[in-house]
Protein backbone atom coordinates (compact mmCIF):
# COMPACT_ATOMS: atom_id res chain seq x y z
CA UNK A 1 0.00 0.00 0.00
CA UNK A 2 1.15 3.72 -1.20
CA UNK A 3 1.09 6.91 0.56
CA UNK A 4 -1.80 9.30 -1.31
CA UNK A 5 0.88 11.42 -1.89
CA UNK A 6 2.77 8.94 -3.72
CA UNK A 7 -0.39 7.77 -5.16
CA UNK A 8 -1.02 10.73 -6.83
CA UNK A 9 2.56 11.79 -7.96
CA UNK A 10 3.02 8.51 -9.91
CA UNK A 11 -0.42 9.19 -11.64
CA UNK A 12 0.79 12.27 -12.86
CA UNK A 13 3.91 11.79 -13.71
CA UNK A 14 2.64 8.91 -16.30
CA UNK A 15 -0.08 11.43 -17.87
CA UNK A 16 1.19 13.86 -20.48
CA UNK A 17 -0.76 17.52 -21.68
CA UNK A 18 -2.35 16.17 -25.02
CA UNK A 19 -1.78 18.09 -28.13
CA UNK A 20 -3.01 22.05 -28.71
CA UNK A 21 -5.83 23.19 -30.95
CA UNK A 22 -7.14 26.70 -31.98
CA UNK A 23 -11.31 26.57 -31.25
CA UNK A 24 -13.84 29.58 -31.84
CA UNK A 25 -14.81 31.09 -28.12
CA UNK A 26 -17.96 29.99 -28.56
CA UNK A 27 -16.34 26.42 -28.12
CA UNK A 28 -13.77 27.65 -25.55
CA UNK A 29 -15.84 27.02 -22.37
CA UNK A 30 -14.06 25.09 -19.42
CA UNK A 31 -10.87 24.30 -21.53
CA UNK A 32 -7.11 25.55 -20.48
CA UNK A 33 -5.44 28.41 -22.07
CA UNK A 34 -2.37 26.77 -24.03
CA UNK A 35 -1.24 30.59 -23.86
CA UNK A 36 -0.03 33.77 -22.26
CA UNK A 37 -2.80 36.15 -24.15
CA UNK A 38 -2.02 39.95 -23.66
CA UNK A 39 -4.11 42.66 -24.31
CA UNK A 40 -3.99 44.41 -27.64
CA UNK A 41 -6.39 47.19 -27.55
CA UNK A 42 -7.25 49.02 -24.29
CA UNK A 43 -10.16 48.87 -22.35
CA UNK A 44 -12.13 50.92 -22.75
CA UNK A 45 -10.71 52.04 -26.44
CA UNK A 46 -11.58 55.67 -26.23
CA UNK A 47 -13.29 58.10 -23.83
CA UNK A 48 -16.55 57.59 -23.55
CA UNK A 49 -19.93 58.73 -21.62
CA UNK A 50 -21.33 56.56 -19.09
CA UNK A 51 -24.80 57.89 -18.62
CA UNK A 52 -26.87 59.28 -21.46
CA UNK A 53 -27.30 63.03 -20.40
CA UNK A 54 -24.89 66.03 -21.85
CA UNK A 55 -21.28 66.50 -22.37
CA UNK A 56 -20.00 69.69 -20.91
CA UNK A 57 -17.01 71.53 -19.80
CA UNK A 58 -16.96 71.40 -16.15
CA UNK A 59 -16.25 75.00 -15.32
CA UNK A 60 -18.67 76.78 -17.30
CA UNK A 61 -21.47 74.50 -16.23
CA UNK A 62 -22.15 75.55 -12.51
CA UNK A 63 -25.73 74.78 -11.27
CA UNK A 64 -28.39 76.75 -12.61
CA UNK A 65 -26.11 77.67 -16.07
CA UNK A 66 -27.57 77.64 -19.30
CA UNK A 67 -25.75 75.99 -22.05
CA UNK A 68 -26.30 76.31 -26.10
CA UNK A 69 -26.68 72.45 -27.54
CA UNK A 70 -24.70 72.44 -30.45
CA UNK A 71 -25.33 68.64 -31.58
CA UNK A 72 -26.17 64.93 -30.91
CA UNK A 73 -23.21 62.68 -30.49
CA UNK A 74 -24.69 59.10 -30.28
CA UNK A 75 -22.72 55.84 -29.75
CA UNK A 76 -21.32 53.89 -32.81
CA UNK A 77 -19.92 56.61 -34.72
CA UNK A 78 -17.55 59.77 -33.65
CA UNK A 79 -18.67 63.06 -35.45
CA UNK A 80 -16.56 65.05 -34.87
CA UNK A 81 -17.55 67.62 -32.59
CA UNK A 82 -16.21 69.82 -30.87
CA UNK A 83 -17.86 72.18 -27.56
CA UNK A 84 -16.22 75.29 -26.31
CA UNK A 85 -17.35 76.96 -22.54
CA UNK A 86 -20.93 77.72 -22.61
CA UNK A 87 -21.74 74.93 -25.22
CA UNK A 88 -23.09 71.66 -24.43
CA UNK A 89 -23.49 68.38 -26.86
CA UNK A 90 -26.38 65.75 -26.47
CA UNK A 91 -25.19 62.32 -25.87
CA UNK A 92 -25.93 58.61 -24.81
CA UNK A 93 -23.84 55.61 -23.25
CA UNK A 94 -20.69 54.34 -24.56
CA UNK A 95 -20.66 57.51 -27.03
CA UNK A 96 -16.90 58.97 -27.56
CA UNK A 97 -16.56 62.51 -25.59
CA UNK A 98 -16.21 65.38 -27.80
CA UNK A 99 -13.34 67.73 -28.01
CA UNK A 100 -13.60 69.81 -25.47
CA UNK A 101 -15.93 68.48 -22.95
CA UNK A 102 -14.47 67.01 -19.64
CA UNK A 103 -17.67 65.78 -18.07
CA UNK A 104 -21.18 64.38 -18.44
CA UNK A 105 -24.06 65.52 -16.82
CA UNK A 106 -26.77 63.25 -16.38
CA UNK A 107 -30.17 63.46 -18.76
CA UNK A 108 -32.22 63.80 -14.77
CA UNK A 109 -30.32 66.65 -13.83
CA UNK A 110 -30.93 68.52 -16.81
CA UNK A 111 -33.90 70.41 -18.00
CA UNK A 112 -34.27 70.90 -22.02
CA UNK A 113 -35.53 73.62 -23.87
CA UNK A 114 -35.29 74.09 -27.37
CA UNK A 115 -31.85 74.51 -28.28
CA UNK A 116 -30.75 75.55 -24.97
CA UNK A 117 -30.21 73.08 -22.02
CA UNK A 118 -30.03 74.13 -18.18
CA UNK A 119 -28.02 72.20 -15.91
CA UNK A 120 -29.66 71.68 -12.17
CA UNK A 121 -26.42 70.42 -10.11
CA UNK A 122 -22.98 71.39 -10.10
CA UNK A 123 -20.83 69.52 -12.37
CA UNK A 124 -17.07 68.22 -11.26
CA UNK A 125 -14.49 67.38 -14.11
CA UNK A 126 -14.21 63.69 -15.87
CA UNK A 127 -17.85 63.20 -14.01
CA UNK A 128 -19.32 60.37 -15.88
CA UNK A 129 -16.52 59.85 -18.61
CA UNK A 130 -14.96 56.32 -19.05
CA UNK A 131 -11.26 57.01 -19.77
CA UNK A 132 -9.25 55.35 -22.15
CA UNK A 133 -7.52 52.56 -20.88
CA UNK A 134 -9.06 52.83 -17.07
CA UNK A 135 -10.11 49.32 -16.83
CA UNK A 136 -7.03 47.60 -19.16
CA UNK A 137 -3.99 48.53 -20.33
CA UNK A 138 -2.43 47.70 -23.72
CA UNK A 139 -0.06 44.91 -23.59
CA UNK A 140 -1.46 43.60 -19.88
CA UNK A 141 -1.70 40.13 -19.56
CA UNK A 142 -5.27 38.89 -19.73
CA UNK A 143 -4.70 34.92 -19.72
CA UNK A 144 -2.35 32.82 -17.88
CA UNK A 145 -1.20 29.66 -19.60
CA UNK A 146 -2.46 26.39 -18.12
CA UNK A 147 -6.09 28.88 -16.62
CA UNK A 148 -9.46 27.77 -17.24
CA UNK A 149 -11.60 29.52 -19.49
CA UNK A 150 -14.62 30.60 -18.05
CA UNK A 151 -17.48 32.66 -19.13
CA UNK A 152 -16.03 35.64 -17.83
CA UNK A 153 -12.79 34.58 -19.85
CA UNK A 154 -14.78 34.54 -23.00
CA UNK A 155 -16.16 37.68 -22.64
CA UNK A 156 -12.93 39.42 -22.04
CA UNK A 157 -11.22 38.23 -25.02
CA UNK A 158 -14.42 38.79 -27.40
CA UNK A 159 -14.10 42.45 -26.10
CA UNK A 160 -10.33 42.49 -27.91
CA UNK A 161 -11.59 41.31 -30.88
CA UNK A 162 -10.50 37.87 -30.75
CA UNK A 163 -12.74 35.23 -32.22
CA UNK A 164 -10.74 32.23 -31.24
CA UNK A 165 -8.28 30.72 -28.40
CA UNK A 166 -6.15 28.17 -28.32
CA UNK A 167 -6.53 25.28 -25.67
CA UNK A 168 -4.88 22.56 -24.35
CA UNK A 169 -6.15 19.29 -25.90
CA UNK A 170 -10.00 17.33 -25.48
CA UNK A 171 -9.54 13.95 -23.22
CA UNK A 172 -12.28 11.70 -24.11
CA UNK A 173 -12.72 8.56 -21.67
CA UNK A 174 -14.35 5.77 -21.89
CA UNK A 175 -16.08 4.28 -18.49
CA UNK A 176 -16.48 0.50 -18.04
CA UNK A 177 -18.38 -0.62 -14.87
CA UNK A 178 -18.52 -4.18 -13.73
CA UNK A 179 -20.18 -6.60 -11.28
CA UNK A 180 -22.41 -9.42 -11.81
CA UNK A 181 -24.81 -7.77 -9.53
CA UNK A 182 -25.13 -4.48 -11.41
CA UNK A 183 -28.24 -3.46 -13.69
CA UNK A 184 -28.27 -0.53 -15.60
CA UNK A 185 -31.24 1.75 -14.49
CA UNK A 186 -34.64 1.41 -16.65
CA UNK A 187 -34.59 -2.77 -16.32
CA UNK A 188 -35.77 -4.79 -14.35
CA UNK A 189 -34.39 -5.75 -11.18
CA UNK A 190 -34.12 -9.59 -10.03
CA UNK A 191 -33.67 -10.42 -5.91
CA UNK A 192 -29.75 -9.16 -4.97
CA UNK A 193 -29.17 -7.51 -8.00
CA UNK A 194 -28.83 -3.24 -7.65
CA UNK A 195 -28.75 -0.69 -10.05
CA UNK A 196 -25.41 0.78 -12.21
CA UNK A 197 -25.29 4.14 -9.82
CA UNK A 198 -21.44 4.19 -10.76
CA UNK A 199 -21.24 4.02 -14.82
CA UNK A 200 -23.32 7.38 -14.67
CA UNK A 201 -21.98 8.84 -11.61
CA UNK A 202 -18.38 8.69 -13.67
CA UNK A 203 -19.80 10.32 -16.94
CA UNK A 204 -20.91 12.93 -15.61
CA UNK A 205 -17.23 13.74 -13.23
CA UNK A 206 -15.74 13.04 -16.53
CA UNK A 207 -17.63 15.77 -18.50
CA UNK A 208 -17.45 18.46 -15.26
CA UNK A 209 -14.03 17.83 -15.23
CA UNK A 210 -13.77 18.98 -19.25
CA UNK A 211 -13.23 15.77 -20.96
CA UNK A 212 -16.05 13.96 -22.80
CA UNK A 213 -16.91 10.09 -22.70
CA UNK A 214 -16.15 8.24 -25.40
CA UNK A 215 -17.90 5.18 -24.36
CA UNK A 216 -19.50 3.59 -21.40
CA UNK A 217 -20.26 -0.04 -20.62
CA UNK A 218 -21.26 -2.41 -18.59
CA UNK A 219 -19.39 -5.89 -17.84
CA UNK A 220 -20.06 -8.91 -15.60
CA UNK A 221 -17.39 -10.20 -13.49
CA UNK A 222 -15.93 -12.95 -16.40
CA UNK A 223 -12.48 -12.62 -17.30
CA UNK A 224 -12.79 -13.02 -21.36
CA UNK A 225 -15.52 -10.30 -20.81
CA UNK A 226 -13.55 -7.76 -19.41
CA UNK A 227 -10.51 -8.23 -21.54
CA UNK A 228 -13.19 -7.50 -24.75
CA UNK A 229 -14.26 -4.38 -22.59
CA UNK A 230 -10.82 -3.27 -21.53
CA UNK A 231 -9.80 -3.51 -25.27
CA UNK A 232 -12.49 -1.59 -26.43
CA UNK A 233 -12.07 0.83 -23.23
CA UNK A 234 -8.37 1.49 -23.96
CA UNK A 235 -8.63 3.16 -27.41
CA UNK A 236 -9.80 6.17 -25.15
CA UNK A 237 -7.13 8.48 -23.82
CA UNK A 238 -8.42 7.20 -20.31
CA UNK A 239 -10.30 4.00 -19.36
CA UNK A 240 -11.97 4.34 -15.68
CA UNK A 241 -13.23 0.67 -14.48
CA UNK A 242 -15.24 0.74 -10.97
CA UNK A 243 -15.27 -2.45 -9.14
CA UNK A 244 -13.63 -5.30 -9.31
CA UNK A 245 -10.12 -4.26 -7.79
CA UNK A 246 -10.53 -5.66 -4.88
CA UNK A 247 -9.02 -8.89 -3.44
CA UNK A 248 -12.67 -11.29 -3.96
CA UNK A 249 -12.63 -14.22 -5.98
CA UNK A 250 -14.95 -11.64 -8.03
CA UNK A 251 -12.20 -9.09 -8.39
CA UNK A 252 -10.98 -9.66 -12.07
CA UNK A 253 -10.21 -6.07 -13.39
CA UNK A 254 -6.23 -6.42 -12.11
CA UNK A 255 -5.87 -10.34 -13.70
CA UNK A 256 -7.58 -9.31 -17.09
CA UNK A 257 -5.19 -6.18 -17.20
CA UNK A 258 -2.03 -8.00 -17.10
CA UNK A 259 -3.22 -10.70 -19.54
CA UNK A 260 -3.47 -7.79 -22.08
CA UNK A 261 0.12 -6.92 -21.25
CA UNK A 262 -0.99 -3.66 -18.96
CA UNK A 263 1.70 -2.30 -16.60
CA UNK A 264 0.09 -1.86 -13.04
CA UNK A 265 1.61 1.23 -11.79
CA UNK A 266 -0.46 1.17 -8.51
CA UNK A 267 -2.51 -1.09 -6.44
CA UNK A 268 -4.05 -0.16 -2.85
CA UNK A 269 -3.15 3.20 -1.53
CA UNK A 270 -3.57 4.70 1.91
CA UNK A 271 -6.96 6.55 1.94
CA UNK A 272 -10.46 6.03 3.05
CA UNK A 273 -12.58 5.40 1.38
CA UNK A 274 -11.16 3.91 -1.96
CA UNK A 275 -7.91 1.71 -0.23
CA UNK A 276 -8.53 -0.69 -3.63
CA UNK A 277 -7.83 2.14 -6.34
CA UNK A 278 -5.75 1.02 -8.94
CA UNK A 279 -3.72 2.42 -11.88
CA UNK A 280 -2.07 1.28 -14.80
CA UNK A 281 -1.22 2.02 -18.26
CA UNK A 282 -1.73 0.03 -21.31
CA UNK A 283 -0.98 0.73 -25.13
CA UNK A 284 -0.87 4.15 -24.17
CA UNK A 285 -4.19 4.46 -22.74
CA UNK A 286 -4.17 5.15 -18.44
CA UNK A 287 -6.51 3.27 -16.90
CA UNK A 288 -7.27 3.74 -13.31
CA UNK A 289 -9.11 0.77 -11.66
CA UNK A 290 -12.02 2.35 -9.05
CA UNK A 291 -13.88 0.91 -6.50
CA UNK A 292 -17.37 -0.23 -6.46
CA UNK A 293 -18.34 1.13 -3.64
CA UNK A 294 -20.14 4.87 -4.70
CA UNK A 295 -18.21 6.56 -2.14
CA UNK A 296 -15.24 5.05 -2.48
CA UNK A 297 -15.43 5.77 -6.55
CA UNK A 298 -16.24 9.04 -6.33
CA UNK A 299 -13.50 10.27 -3.68
CA UNK A 300 -10.63 8.75 -5.74
CA UNK A 301 -11.94 10.15 -8.73
CA UNK A 302 -11.71 13.65 -7.44
CA UNK A 303 -8.65 12.30 -5.97
CA UNK A 304 -6.99 10.71 -8.96
CA UNK A 305 -8.27 10.77 -12.06
CA UNK A 306 -9.46 14.77 -11.93
CA UNK A 307 -5.92 16.11 -11.48
CA UNK A 308 -4.72 13.54 -14.46
CA UNK A 309 -7.87 14.73 -16.74
CA UNK A 310 -6.87 18.59 -16.10
CA UNK A 311 -3.21 17.62 -16.39
CA UNK A 312 -3.36 16.33 -19.51
CA UNK A 313 -6.22 18.95 -20.86
CA UNK A 314 -3.43 21.54 -20.03
CA UNK A 315 -4.74 22.86 -16.60
CA UNK A 316 -2.12 24.84 -14.22
CA UNK A 317 -3.39 24.46 -11.38
CA UNK A 318 -4.95 20.38 -10.58
CA UNK A 319 -6.23 20.74 -6.84
CA UNK A 320 -10.01 20.99 -5.82
CA UNK A 321 -10.63 24.61 -4.73
CA UNK A 322 -10.13 24.50 -1.25
CA UNK A 323 -12.33 26.55 1.91
CA UNK A 324 -11.97 27.73 4.94
CA UNK A 325 -14.97 26.57 7.17
CA UNK A 326 -16.09 26.48 10.68
CA UNK A 327 -16.05 22.69 12.25
CA UNK A 328 -19.39 21.90 13.80
CA UNK A 329 -18.49 18.62 15.79
CA UNK A 330 -15.20 17.01 17.06
CA UNK A 331 -13.96 14.66 14.67
CA UNK A 332 -10.95 12.75 15.00
CA UNK A 333 -8.84 9.82 12.51
CA UNK A 334 -8.01 6.86 14.64
CA UNK A 335 -7.47 4.68 11.50
CA UNK A 336 -4.30 3.81 9.70
CA UNK A 337 -5.32 6.06 6.03
CA UNK A 338 -6.23 9.43 5.70
CA UNK A 339 -9.64 9.79 6.04
CA UNK A 340 -12.03 12.16 3.63
CA UNK A 341 -15.20 12.90 5.28
CA UNK A 342 -18.31 13.98 3.40
CA UNK A 343 -20.40 16.71 4.29
CA UNK A 344 -22.03 19.95 3.84
CA UNK A 345 -20.47 23.91 3.78
CA UNK A 346 -22.93 25.97 4.53
CA UNK A 347 -22.85 29.74 5.41
CA UNK A 348 -18.55 29.02 6.43
CA UNK A 349 -19.68 26.11 8.62
CA UNK A 350 -18.55 22.31 7.74
CA UNK A 351 -21.27 19.41 8.90
CA UNK A 352 -20.83 15.95 8.40
CA UNK A 353 -23.59 14.50 6.55
CA UNK A 354 -25.19 11.54 6.61
CA UNK A 355 -23.40 7.33 7.25
CA UNK A 356 -19.66 7.90 6.51
CA UNK A 357 -19.82 4.14 5.27
CA UNK A 358 -18.36 4.07 1.52
CA UNK A 359 -21.64 2.47 0.52
CA UNK A 360 -23.86 5.31 1.99
CA UNK A 361 -24.58 7.44 -1.75
CA UNK A 362 -27.65 9.37 -0.63
CA UNK A 363 -24.97 11.25 2.35
CA UNK A 364 -22.91 11.52 -0.24
CA UNK A 365 -25.89 12.99 -2.98
CA UNK A 366 -26.62 15.81 0.25
CA UNK A 367 -22.77 16.57 0.64
CA UNK A 368 -20.98 19.14 -1.07
CA UNK A 369 -17.52 19.61 0.22
CA UNK A 370 -14.75 16.64 2.18
CA UNK A 371 -12.88 17.06 4.77
CA UNK A 372 -9.66 15.27 4.94
CA UNK A 373 -8.28 14.28 8.32
CA UNK A 374 -4.99 12.89 8.77
CA UNK A 375 -4.11 9.75 10.73
CA UNK A 376 -3.72 10.42 14.43
CA UNK A 377 -5.75 13.65 13.55
CA UNK A 378 -8.15 15.43 16.13
CA UNK A 379 -10.52 18.19 15.43
CA UNK A 380 -12.08 20.26 17.51
CA UNK A 381 -15.59 21.94 17.44
CA UNK A 382 -14.89 25.46 16.41
CA UNK A 383 -11.44 24.86 14.64
CA UNK A 384 -11.40 26.38 11.31
CA UNK A 385 -10.75 23.80 8.56
CA UNK A 386 -9.37 23.71 5.10
CA UNK A 387 -12.05 21.98 2.76
CA UNK A 388 -12.16 20.68 -0.55
CA UNK A 389 -15.18 21.87 -2.56
CA UNK A 390 -16.14 20.12 -6.15
CA UNK A 391 -19.44 22.03 -7.19
P1 LIG B 1 -16.55 -4.25 -5.77
O1 LIG B 1 -15.55 -3.15 -5.72
O2 LIG B 1 -16.79 -4.78 -7.13
O3 LIG B 1 -16.19 -5.34 -4.80
O4 LIG B 1 -17.92 -3.65 -5.26
C1 LIG B 1 -18.02 -3.07 -3.97
C2 LIG B 1 -19.46 -2.67 -3.69
O5 LIG B 1 -19.86 -1.69 -4.61
C3 LIG B 1 -20.46 -3.78 -3.82
O6 LIG B 1 -21.41 -3.64 -2.79
C4 LIG B 1 -21.07 -3.56 -5.18
O7 LIG B 1 -22.35 -4.10 -5.28
C5 LIG B 1 -21.05 -2.07 -5.27
N1 LIG B 1 -20.98 -1.66 -6.67
C6 LIG B 1 -20.12 -2.15 -7.58
N2 LIG B 1 -20.31 -1.59 -8.79
C7 LIG B 1 -21.31 -0.70 -8.63
C8 LIG B 1 -21.96 0.21 -9.51
N3 LIG B 1 -21.60 0.29 -10.79
N4 LIG B 1 -22.94 0.99 -9.02
C9 LIG B 1 -23.29 0.91 -7.71
N5 LIG B 1 -22.70 0.07 -6.84
C10 LIG B 1 -21.73 -0.73 -7.28
MG1 LIG C 1 -17.73 -6.30 -8.05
Amino acid sequence: MISEEEARRRVLQSVGSLRERTVPLSEALDYFSAREVVAQLPLPMFDNSAMDGYAVVASSSKKGTRLHVIGEQPAGIDRGLRISPGEAARIFTGAPIPAGADAVVMQEDTTREGDEMVVNVDVDPSEFIRRRGCDLAEGQKILRRGERIRPTTIALLASQGFADVTVGGQVNAAVVSTGDEVVAPGSKLDQGQIYDSNSILLQALVQHCGASVKSAEHCPDQHERLIQAIQRGIKSHILVITGGVSVGEHDLVQAALRTLGAKIDIWRVAIKPGKPFLFGQAGGCAVFGLPGNPVSAFVTFLQFVRPAILKMMGGNNLDLPKISARLTVDLANEGDRPHYVRGRIENGTFVPIGRQESHALFGLSQSNALLRIAVGESLRAGEIVDIQTWD
